[in-house]
Parts: C-alpha cells; sequence; structure tokens
C-alpha cells in the first residue's frame, strides 16, 4: 500500500518542525507502507521570491538582502537537522553529512542568484521566469528536507517534480497533462518505499519550470496519490482539520470530523483555506480518502474527506 503525506509551510518552516514532520514519516513508515512525502516550501518563502523577483525586476538591488536570507534560513535548518555530534535519538543513526547537503544547496542557490541577476539586468519579469524563481522555494525545501530524513538513518530517494508533473505554458496556475503525468509518477515509484518530492511545481513538455496556483502543493500530492492507487492522501497542516469557521479567527470553530468530497470542495472553493480546491478531483475519481491532519498535534483524528461510504 502506498501512501501520500503532504506537509505544509509551517509544518517545514525551520528545523524544529520539520523534525516533527520527520517523526511523523517516520511512525508511518514503520508500519510498512510505501511513501511519498510532498513538501511545501519552507513557510514565507514563497512570498519571499516573489518580493525578490519583484525587486529584481525594478532594478532595485535590495532583493540581494532577500537572496541572502532565503540562503541564510535553508543553511540554517540544514545545521540544525544533520546534527552530526549530536545525531536524533529516533531513529539513531546519522546516514548524511552537513558538509555535502551545504555544499550541493549551494548549487541551487547559485542557480536561483543567477536567475534573479538575469531579471535585474532585464528590468523585466515574465511568468515563465516568476515561476522558475518561485519553483526554488520547494526545489530547495524537498532536498534539504530529504537530507533531514537521510540523517535519521532512513533512507529515502529524492524526486524532481518536473519530471513527473508535466503542465501546459499557463505559467502561475499550469494545467497538469493527467494522463502523461500519471503515467510517468507511477513508472517514476516503482520499487521506491520511501521518496520526497516538492509540491507545487512541474514543468511543461518543453522543460519550462511551471507552478500549479498559490497552495498549489495540496493538488501535487493528491495528483501522486491518484497516479500510484493510494490509499490514503494526507495533509499535514497547522490546525487540526477542517473547521466550522476559520479557528485562527474564530476561537471556538469546531473541527469537523468527516466530511464528503463534494462538501469540501464546495468550502475549499468558498475560500476555506486549508485545503487547495483542486486537491479533491483525482482522489473523487480513484476514490481514495483524504485526511487533514494537525503536524503539531498528530494524534488528533483530523478530518477524514471520502465519498462518506462505508
Ligand atoms: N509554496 C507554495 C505557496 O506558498 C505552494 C504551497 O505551499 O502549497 O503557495
Ligand atoms: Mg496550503
Amino acid at each position: 500500500m502506498t501512501k501520500v503525506m503532504k506537509f505544509g509551510g509551517t509544518s517545514v518552516a525551520h528545523a524544529s518542525n520539520i523534525n516533527k514532520a520527520i517523526d511523523i514519516v517516520w511512525e508511518a513508515k514503520k508500519k510498512g507502507d510505501d511513501i511519498v512525502v510532498v513538501v511545501s516550501a519552507l513557510g514565507g518563502i514563497t512570498d519571499d521570491l516573489i518580493k525578490l523577483a519583484d525587486l529584481a525586476s525594478k532594478g532595485d538591488s535590495k532583493y540581494e538582502i532577500i537572496f541572502k536570507a532565503i540562503c541564510g534560513r535553508h543553511d540554517q535548518a540544514i545545521k540544525e537537522l544533520i546534527d552530526e555530534k549530536n545525531p536524533r535519538p529516533t531513529p539513531p543513526n546519522c546516514g548524511a553529512s552537513q558538509e555535502k547537503a551545504l555544499k550541493e544547496i549551494s548549487k541551487k542557490y547559485k542557480e536561483l542568484g543567477e536567475l534573479a541577476k538575469k531579471i535585474f539586468s532585464a528590468k523585466e519579469l515574465s511568468l515563465s521566469n516568476l515561476d522558475a524563481v518561485m519553483s526554488f522555494g520547494e526545489q530547495l525545501s524537498s532536498y534539504l528536507i530529504g537530507e533531514g530524513i537521510k540523517s535519521r538513518g532512513i533512507s529515502c530517494e529524492f524526486v524532481d517534480s518536473r519530471d513527473i508533473i508535466k503542465t501546459d505554458d499557463n505559467f502561475g496556475s499550469a494545467n497538469v497533462d493527467l494522463e502523461k503525468s500519471y503515467k510517468l509518477t507511477s513508472d517514476c515509484f516503482k520499487g521506491k518505499t520511501l521518496s520526497i518530492m516538492g509540491g507545487f511545481i512541474g514543468s511543461t513538455s518543453d522543460g519550462k519550470t511551471t507552478t500549479l496556483s498559490r497552495g498549489g502543493s495540496d493538488y501535487t500530492a493528491s495528483l501522486v496519490g491518484a497516479a500510484l492507487d493510494a490509499s490514503v492522501i494526507e495533509i499535514w497542516t497547522d490546525v487540526d482539520g477542517i473547521m466550522t469557521e476559520d479557528p485562527k479567527k474564530i476561537k471556538d470553530a469546531l473541527l469537523i470530523p468527516e466530511i464528503t468530497y463534494e462538501k469540501a470542495e464546495e468550502m475549499a472553493y468558498n475560500g476555506a483555506k486549508v485545503i487547495h480546491p483542486k486537491t479533491i478531483r483525482p482522489a473523487v475519481l480513484k476514490n481514495i480518502p483524504i485526511y487533514v491532519k494537525n503536524t503539531f498535534n498528530p494524534t488528533g483524528s483530523g478530518t477524514k474527506i471520502s465519498n462518506g461510504k462505508r
């Protein structure tokens, strides 16, 4: 059985949250399922990348400050996650090298830096370049969280989402070619027991990077779940599940323990923030239940989204 586990921006905002997410993955892995982990960018990074691209395109060299801060945040997370001197106790071991990870991730920084410089010189921001810039959030997070998993002595394979999620060139909100993407995805994960990939990003048939619209990592998780006929898709977030009200605004919002696909989709399209509206369709067609759960309260039951039949 395959389980898809997606962690949102807050769940992976920094090393201590990432370690909580890895604990959750490890608990699931011990039960013997094959697992695909889909991650968002570290919380706030996508907004920072948009700011960076915007400043660069206006010829404002302050973009460099944001660039440095982005690199610094990821380096810091690596240093805390892969601490060879103090390996994490569960499971023990340290299967990753901090030095190697820092060196590897710096290649990505270089790519981003060069792209930003290009935008700065051109004083222009095409939608295609904006997508390329935004994609670094998930490119960086998936790499570093994968190394964090390995540092626990758990083997984990990295998958570049752009190799399997194929889209048209509607940059900013690209439409996924389901047939192509499902075939590439199911071929790619054959024989893999634990893998990690970034959500939100894909690529056109001629290799240009695209994004699936803000919050689109949920959609990626659902696409991968459908492609692999997963037994479940879990969306790990920072609230207990789908609530009657926005819990960040209304204190006595109540958790909805079970909801149908139709109702969840309607709520998402009406602006309930917890799940991207496009997430529901791929799951419905394969009748895969989606659970929305809280990374900071992992034993909570969350919300189950399904066809409502038992
Ligand atoms: N990182 C992207 C965003 O902030 C996608 C996601 O988190 O789902 O919109
Ligand atoms: Mg989200």
